[in-house]
């Protein structure tokens, strides 16, 4: 609408600089009609309203518009009044095709430019009322397709748009299935805690962001005591429904989100404790292995109870220790486990270096 003022201003300058000052002023009136039409819907379209105001100020200033441009010709007659016509019926089809209307306001405003144009053409002296309706008729062929173009790039956006949305929530869908996905690449199916693969990823996190912090790491290895004959006497099923509550025990005794458990083997779990010392991973361990014993689950002929029982293996590095890898770690851990055991099960032990340095 902008465009439509600074085109209004520039001709009636351009006149005002080539044309008798008579005939300036004849222009002048009718002119001074499309400014305040075309700012009054630049206002009304420059934020959301209700689709009812907006189809009726623009249908009102595109009349205001129309008939300003056709008044400037009809009122300074001769050359003028049969261009000015033509000019309101470019200005009409230009609309059309530039503003994404609905389809009803763009055929109101071809209405309104070819009835304007037949109302004024029947009374223009210089030409017959056939002259008036054959002109009419012909630009009426010009305006229908404007309308027809119009429509189908309607269509053709619309269809853009649908289908933009579609591969959208394609794509939203297939991020969601593939975060699914991520998860159970991750996770033990049977216990629901983080799988083997997923732990050694936690286990290089950690060991390189120890690397910076210069904080160290606790491991414990932690394996049901005569599980076998748990399996051999109460069933599989028993045994599987006795594993996934030691994994929900083992995880509700982590501190934070950064102690992390995963399913390690058949019957062992490992869990990973950063920056705790030996004498925290001793606690966390010791609270592990009372609450399993505490849950009172049926191991009848274990060789350490009646119920099932836990061993656990603690290694830890840290400021002053020898540093190791991730795997040695491991193997610390699994070497701990071994002692527990060989000392009766249902132990914690630590790792000792040979050279007894701890
Ligand atoms: P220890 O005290 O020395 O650890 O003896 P254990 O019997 O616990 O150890 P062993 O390695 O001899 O037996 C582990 C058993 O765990 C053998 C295997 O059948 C069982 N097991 C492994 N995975 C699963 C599982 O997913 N579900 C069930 N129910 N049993 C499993
Ligand atoms: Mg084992
Ligand atoms: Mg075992």
């Amino acid at each position: 609408m902008v465009w439509v003022i600074v085109l209004d201003a520039l001709t009636l300058a351009l006149n005002a600089v080539l044309l008798p000052t008579e005939t300036v002023w004849s222009m002048l009136l009718p002119a001074s009609i499309l400014p305040p039409a075309a700012f009054v819907a630049t206002v009304v379209f420059s934020r959301p309203r209700q689709l009812w105001v907006q189809g009726t100020v623009v249908l009102i200033c595109v009349f205001l518009i129309l008939l300003s441009v056709a008044l400037v010709g009809v009122n300074t007659g001769g050359e003028f009044y049969e261009r000015h016509l033509t000019i309101m019926l470019f200005v009409a089809v230009t609309a059309i095709v530039i503003f994404p209307v609905p389809l009803g306001w763009s055929m109101t405003i071809a209405a309104y430019a070819l009835g304007l144009y037949l109302s004024f053409q029947l009374r223009n002296t210089d030409i017959g009322a056939g002259s008036a309706l054959a002109g009419t008729l012909f630009f009426a062929c010009g305006v229908a397709a404007t309308l027809v173009a119009r429509r189908t790039a309607t269509i053709l956006s619309q269809k853009t748009f649908l289908l933009e949305l579609r591969d959208r929530s394609r794509l939203a869908d297939l991020a969601e299935a593939n975060a699914r996905l991520e998860l159970l690449a991750r996770t033990d199916p049977l216990t629901g805690v983080a799988n083997r693969r997923s732990m050694t990823e936690a286990i290089e996190r950690c060991w390189n962001a120890a690397t910076e912090t210069k904080l160290g790491a606790a491991m414990l290895m932690c394996d049901i005591d005569d599980f076998k004959k748990l399996n051999d006497n109460l069933g599989h099923a028993e045994g599987d429904r006795c594993l996934v509550k030691v994994a929900g025990i083992i995880q509700s005794s982590m501190r934070n989100e950064q102690d992390q458990v995963a399913r390690y083997g058949g019957e062992e779990f490992l869990v990973l404790l950063p920056g705790t010392s030996e004498a925290d991973a001793k606690i966390i361990a010791e609270t592990i292995r009372n609450r399993v014993e505490a849950a009172s689950l049926p191991n009848p002929t274990s060789r350490v109870a009646s119920h099932v029982t836990v061993s656990i293996g603690i290694a830890v590095y840290g400021p002053g220790r020898d540093r190791g890898s991730p795997d040695q770690l491991q193997r610390w851990a699994d070497a701990a486990l071994y002692a527990a055991k060989a000392s009766g099960r249902n132990q914690v032990a630590s790792f000792i270096p040979k050279d007894g340095k701890t």
